[in-house]
């Protein structure tokens, strides 16, 4: 996969920066107490020099045990604020963690369903779980090192400059060396790091798909497939991570080297210095250079060091402001739809899928009067997901528009059609909390315990509510894993049931439940589409039979429409869909082209 473009450094530190703004007096605080930190840093070099000059041999100074007390007074002064400035940062790169993390899933909930169909949710789950903590990682560390070092640096070297100029600006002219090895090895080091954070969030989409599909993968024998692709994947992370430490390690020894040849050329010429006659260079101020030049390495080293978690981070927050710009969901609609009356329009809606070669719909004219009926059959492929998948605005319609109650479905607020509007699809969706808890999944207003029992009773759901360990309490299992398919989809009539909404779409099951099961759904379906307007994608030639009205779908096209009666007198496809599914030659199976 290629690394995606590079994005202007700055523009990401700025961005990122904004996060901090809330808790910027908490960041104040940390960034001044680095500051002091670094003050102290040339107070260690100068207690060595007021030792050796003052004539540690001597014996004679009174003031000099006052020295290794003066040792301890620094070092505790320096750990009481390192202490304080690691806690603060802490607590400000955490509540960055926190807004980011809520942003994001912000923008997951308000996506469009396009953008859904494009990505892979591990992917999705890799940004939110793993991206977030590596930008924090280069929030706080890096901004740590970046705001400390650099100070204790400039602190040391003020004192050097103090000291001797002549050799501090010797010293000084390894800066732009070091500088430039930084800078080389920090493109590689970003683009390693996305490839990582890519193969990362593929590493999780494979482990997403494998663990929900752990049964298919069992009955094909996929196990070999997905080691494979596991196996793939993992490498290319490693690859990655190798990459990334190889540039990160290069850069810390060509660092020091550099460092040490500075060191080098300044001890030589204090050597050179010292044989001058005019050299007043005590031998305090001396060692007391070098001690300050040597101490001059660590915070180098760590401001080189921080390259790696930095260009890391940054590759970060490319990734995670790249999905916070995604657009959400066009929501330009003012209009606030009341409880509707469900009368439906299709106007010469077409459609297609992004990049797809042909439309999914053409020029689609359906009119649904109140409280109807309207059966949706076709072959596969048809078109007559699509449709439906229009009503509720999950994709917009590239031509043409859909009315209810003659208002333009564009022109509503997205929460209010969609309050209108109820789904029973066949692959259910269950969440792993209580059989109460989904039945009022959404429910707002937070739906009262008999409010739920009636509607577990419309759905034929309360006998075997009743019968379970905890009854209403009872916690499903992820996509409701302890249900049979039945249960599961009586649940989810009993949802529909709740939310009383004036226009039903029903996708309904071909699963092969018991007769049992399927004469107690058949018949709660039928009460629920009393007084509602019901759009169906029908499976069953039972639901057909009784529809008011059958609408057959072909290549995204209304090929017939009419009675059941009527259009098997017609003679076309529906004649022909309903032959195929009763004559016997076709009792091997459901038929195939519904
Ligand atoms: P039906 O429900 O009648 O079987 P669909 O509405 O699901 O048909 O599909 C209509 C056409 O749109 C098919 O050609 C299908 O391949 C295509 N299609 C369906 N969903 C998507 C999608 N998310 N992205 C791209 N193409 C799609
Ligand atoms: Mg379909």
């Amino acid at each position: 996969m290629p690394p995606a473009p590079s994005v202007n450094s700055r523009a990401i530190y700025l961005r990122l920066l904004a996060y901090v703004r809330p808790y910027r007096k908490a960041f104040i605080f940390a960034m001044l107490g680095m500051a002091l930190t670094a003050t102290t840093e040339p107070m260690f070099p100068a207690v060595m020099k007021l030792l050796l000059d003052s004539g540690f041999g001597a014996r004679n100074g009174s003031d000099l045990h006052l020295i290794p007390l003066a040792l301890i007074g620094i070092f505790a002064v320096r750990g009481f604020l390192t202490y304080f400035t690691s806690y603060t940062m802490a607590w400000v790169s955490n509540h960055v963690v926190l807004d980011l993390r809520r942003q994001l899933f912000d923008r997951l909930l308000s996506l469009p369903t396009r953008y859904y169909d494009d990505q892979s949710t591990g992917k999705l789950i890799a940004k939110v779980v793993y991206d977030v903590n590596n930008v924090t990682s280069a929030a706080t560390n890096v901004l740590t090192a970046l705001v400390r070092d650099s100070l204790t640096i400039l602190c040391l070297l003020a004192y050097l400059l103090y000291l001797n100029w002549q050799l501090t600006l010797i010293a000084l002219a390894v800066g732009p060396v070091i500088i430039i090895v930084v800078k080389l090895f920090g493109k590689r080091l970003r683009a390693a790091s996305r490839r990582g954070l890519s193969a990362m969030g593929l590493i999780s989409h494979i482990l997403e798909e494998t663990i929900g599909a752990h049964k298919v993968v069992k009955i094909f024998g996929g196990q070999r497939y997905e080691a494979q692709r596991f196996e793939d994947v993992g490498k290319e992370f490693r690859r990655a991570a190798m990459r990334e430490s190889m540039a990160a390690s290069a850069t810390v020894p060509l660092t020091q080297i550099a460092t040490a040849t500075a060191l080098a050329i300044v001890i030589y010429v204090a050597m050179m210095q010292s044989q001058s006659a005019s050299d007043q260079t005590t031998v305090g101020a001396f060692v007391s250079f070098i001690t300050a030049m040597l101490l001059l390495l660590s915070p180098v080293k760590r401001l080189t060091e921080v390259n790696a978690p930095l260009q890391r981070g940054l590759a970060a927050a490319e990734s995670v402001f790249d999905l916070l710009d995604q657009p959400p969901e066009e929501d330009h609609g003012v209009l606030l739809l009341p409880r509707a009356r469900g009368n439906i329009r299709f106007d010469r809606v077409s459609f297609s899928y992004a990049d797809a070669p042909r439309s999914a719909l053409h020029e689609v004219m359906l009119e649904v009067q109140a409280g109807q009926t309207v059966a949706l059959v076709g072959p596969s492929g048809g078109g007559k997901t699509t449709l439906i998948a229009l009503l509720p605005r999950f994709y917009r319609p590239d031509s043409g528009s859909i009315l209810i109650d003659g208002h333009d479905i564009g022109t509503l607020t997205l929460e209010s059609l969609r309050a209108n509007i109820a789904l029973v699809s066949q692959d259910v969706v269950l969440f792993n909390d209580t059989v109460t808890a989904n039945i009022a999944y959404g429910s707002s207003t937070g739906a009262g315990e008999s409010a739920i029992i009636a509607a577990a009773r419309a759905a034929h759901a309360w006998e075997f509510i009743c019968r379970m360990p905890q009854g209403l309490q009872t916690v499903v299992g992820e996509n409701g894993v302890k249900l049979s398919g039945g249960q599961r989809q009586r649940l989810a009539i009993a949802r529909a049931f709740l939310k009383n909404a004036p226009i039903l779409i029903l996708d309904e099951a071909t699963s092969a439940l018991d007769s049992e099961s399927e004469r107690q759904i058949q018949s709660a379906l039928e009460t629920l589409i009393q007084g509602r307007t019901t759009l169906v994608i029908a499976h069953r030639l039972s639901t057909v039979e009784h529809a008011d009205c059958i609408v057959v779908l072909d290549q995204g096209r209304i090929a017939e429409t009419g009675r059941h009666s009527e259009l098997l007198a017609r003679n076309g496809i529906y004649s022909h869909l309903y032959r195929l599914q009763f004559e016997p030659t076709a009792l091997d199976g459901p038929p195939a082209v519904i």
